[in-house]
C-alpha cells in the first residue's frame, strides 16, 4: 500500500507530477502476463492433460487388441499342433497316414504367417521367426515320414524308425510345451495390464481432479486478491487520499490498465479539484472584501458625519451633547474594531489569554456597543441575568465579539422593529446565555449551514458570512457549546453555554 498522501492545496506540485508520472511509468513497464493470457494457458494445459490421457488410452485399446489376436491366434496354434501330435501318436502305434498330422502342422504354421504382424508386436520378430523355424522343421520331420511312406517302404528298419519317432516325439513335445507356457505368460501380462490401465485410471481421474481444484483455486486468488486490492484503493480515495496506486506485482495485466485509468483520473480529479478550490476562493474572497467594506462602511459613515458636526457646531454645542457625539464615534470604532477582529480570528491560530470573566459585566458591554443602533432600529433590548451566576473562564475580547455578533445578527433579522431577549442562567455546569429575537428566523434548510464560513444569506456586500463561524470556533475553544433554535417568520434562539468557573 502506497503511503497515505493528502490532497495538495495548491494543485498537482511538481513533486507530485514527477511522483505520479513515475508510478505510471512503473505500472506500464512491467512483463505483461494479462488474465486472458493466463486463462487460455490454464485451458490450454487442461487440454493437452485431457489430450494426453486420451491418446494413451487409444495405444492402450490398440495394444490390448493386438494381444488378444496374438492370443486367439496362438490359441488355435496351440490346438493344431496337440492335432498333429495326436495324429503323430496314431501313425507309429496304428500306421494311420502322417498326412492327417502333416495337415494339422501346416494349418498352425499358416495361423503364425497370417497373423504376423500380431505375432511379431507381442513376442518380437526373432522370437516369431524362431517359432515358424520350428514349426517348419516339425512339418519337415513329418514329410520326411510322410515320404517314406508314399515311396512304399512304410516299415522303416527298427532303428531309423526308433530314432524319427524319437526326434518327433521330442520336438513334438517341445513346442507344444512353449506354446502352452507362451499363452499362460502371455494372458498373465494381459491381466496384470488391464489390472494396471484400471488403476492407471482412477489415478489419473483423481490426479485431474486435484490439478483442477488447484488451477481453479489459482485462478479465482489471481481475480479476487486484486479486487479486495482495488477496493481498497476506491475506500482511501473516498477518503480524500487521492495518492496514486503502486505496482503491487512484478507483471502487467488488465487490472494494471485499471490503475493506469484510475491514476488519470485522480490527476484530473486533483486538478479540477484545485480549480473548484480556486474559483471558491475567489468567491469568498469576492464576498469576503464587499461583505468587509459594507461593514467598515456603515461605522465610517456615522463617524464622518459626527466628527464633521463636532467640527461645525462645537462651540454652540453643550458639554453633554459633545461628549454623546464622541462617544457615538468611541462605539462605530468598537464596532469597526469588532469587524476587524472577526476578519483577524477567522485566520488566527494561535491560542488567546483566559481570564475569569464577568458574564453580567460581557453582556452589558456588548449590549452597549450596538445600544444606538438597536434605538435606532427600534428593538427593545432586555437583559435579565440570574443573581448567583458563576464566573467564566475565557478571553474577554473574544467572548464580547461573539455577543456582539449575536446582537448584530439578531437586530438585522429584525428590520421593522422587535425584541431581543438576553437571558443568562446557570445549569448543569454551565452558564448558558440566550439570546432570543422576534426576528425573520433561518429556513430549515439553512440550519445545519449557518456555521460554516462565508454562508450568508444577505445581500452581496451586506454580510460577509463570517460571524457566525467565527463566534463558533470562539465558543468551542473555551470549551462550550453554541446552538440555535429557530421559527421561521416567529425568530430565532441562540444559546450559549460556557463551563462555569
Ligand atoms: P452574516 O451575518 O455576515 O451573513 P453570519 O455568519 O453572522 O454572517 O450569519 C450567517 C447567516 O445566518 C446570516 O446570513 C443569516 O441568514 C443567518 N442568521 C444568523 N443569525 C440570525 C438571526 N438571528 N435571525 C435570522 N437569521 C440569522
Amino acid at each position: 500500500m502506497p503511503e497515505a498522501r493528502a490532497l495538495p492545496e495548491g494543485g498537482l506540485t511538481p513533486e507530485d507530477q514527477l511522483l505520479h508520472d513515475d508510478v505510471q511509468r512503473r505500472l506500464e513497464q512491467r512483463p505483461r502476463l494479462t488474465l486472458r493470457l493466463r486463462i487460455t494457458l490454464v485451458f490450454a494445459v487442461c487440454t493437452l492433460f485431457i489430450g494426453g490421457i486420451t491418446v494413451g488410452s487409444v495405444l492402450m485399446l490398440s495394444h490390448v487388441r493386438t494381444r488378444t489376436q496374438f492370443l486367439e491366434a496362438m490359441d488355435e496354434c496351440a490346438y493344431e499342433i496337440q492335432e498333429a501330435r495326436r495324429y503323430e501318436k496314431n501313425f507309429f502305434l496304428y500306421g494311420t497316414s502322417p498326412y492327417d498330422a502333416l495337415d494339422h502342422i501346416r494349418r498352425a504354421d499358416r495361423l503364425l504367417a497370417a497373423n504376423a504382424r500380431a505375432v511379431g508386436r507381442v513376442i518380437g520378430d526373432e522370437e516369431a521367426r524362431r517359432w515358424r523355424a520350428s514349426l517348419e522343421h516339425y512339418e519337415r520331420l513329418l514329410q520326411d515320414l510322410a515320404g517314406e511312406v508314399a515311396a512304399g517302404r512304410p516299415h522303416f528298419n527298427a532303428e531309423v524308425r526308433r530314432e524319427a519317432e524319437a526326434e518327433l516325439r521330442r520336438f513334438g513335445t517341445e513346442i507344444l510345451a512353449n506354446a502352452s507356457d507362451l499363452l499362460d505368460k502371455e494372458r498373465r501380462s494381459m491381466d496384470e495390464m488391464l489390472r494396471t490401465a484400471s488403476l492407471g485410471g482412477i489415478g489419473l481421474l483423481v490426479m485431474m481432479v486435484l490439478f483442477m481444484v488447484f488451477l481453479a483455486d489459482q485462478l479465482a486468488r489471481q481475480v479476487i486478491r486484486p479486487i479486495g486490492r482495488f477496493i481498497r484503493y476506491v475506500g482511501r480515495i473516498a477518503d480524500g487520499d487521492f495518492s496514486p496506486i503502486s505496482p503491487a506485482r512484478r507483471y502487467r495485466d488488465e487490472f494494471s490498465t485499471l490503475a493506469v485509468a484510475i491514476n488519470r483520473m485522480l490527476d484530473e480529479l486533483t486538478i479540477r479539484q484545485q480549480q473548484l478550490l480556486q474559483s471558491r476562493k475567489m468567491a469568498a474572497v469576492g464576498t469576503l472584501t464587499s461583505g468587509v467594506a459594507h461593514e467598515l462602511n456603515n461605522p465610517l459613515n456615522n463617524i464622518s458625519l459626527t466628527v464633521e458636526t463636532l467640527l461645525d457646531d462645537f462651540e454652540e454645542m453643550e458639554e453633554k451633547q459633545q461628549k454623546k457625539l464622541l462617544e457615538d464615534i468611541f462605539t462605530q470604532v468598537q464596532r469597526t474594531s469588532a469587524t476587524v477582529r472577526n476578519l483577524l480570528d477567522f485566520t488566527r491560530k494561535d491560542h488567546p489569554v483566559f481570564t475569569p470573566v464577568s458574564v453580567s459585566d460581557l453582556l452589558e458591554a456588548s449590549l452597549k456597543l450596538v445600544g444606538n443602533e438597536l434605538a435606532l432600529a427600534r428593538v427593545e433590548a432586555h437583559l435579565d441575568v440570574a443573581p448567583d451566576l458563576p464566573r467564566v473562564t475565557g478571553n474577554p475580547r473574544n467572548l464580547e465579539q461573539v455577543f456582539l455578533n449575536l446582537f448584530l445578527n439578531a437586530m438585522e433579522a429584525m428590520p421593522d422593529g422587535g425584541t431581543l431577549k438576553i437571558t443568562a442562567t446557570r445549569a448543569d455546569g454551565f452558564v448558558r446565555v440566550a439570546v432570543q429575537d422576534t426576528g425573520s428566523g433561518i429556513a430549515p434548510e439553512h440550519l445545519d449551514k449557518i456555521f460554516e464560513p462565508f454562508f450568508t444569506t444577505k445581500e452581496a456586500g451586506e454580510g460577509t458570512g463570517l460571524g457566525l463561524s467565527v463566534s463558533y470556533s470562539i465558543v468551542e475553544k473555551h470549551g462550550g457549546r453554541l446552538e440555535v433554535e429557530s421559527q421561521l417568520g416567529r425568530g430565532t434562539t441562540f444559546t450559549v453555554a460556557l463551563p462555569a468557573g
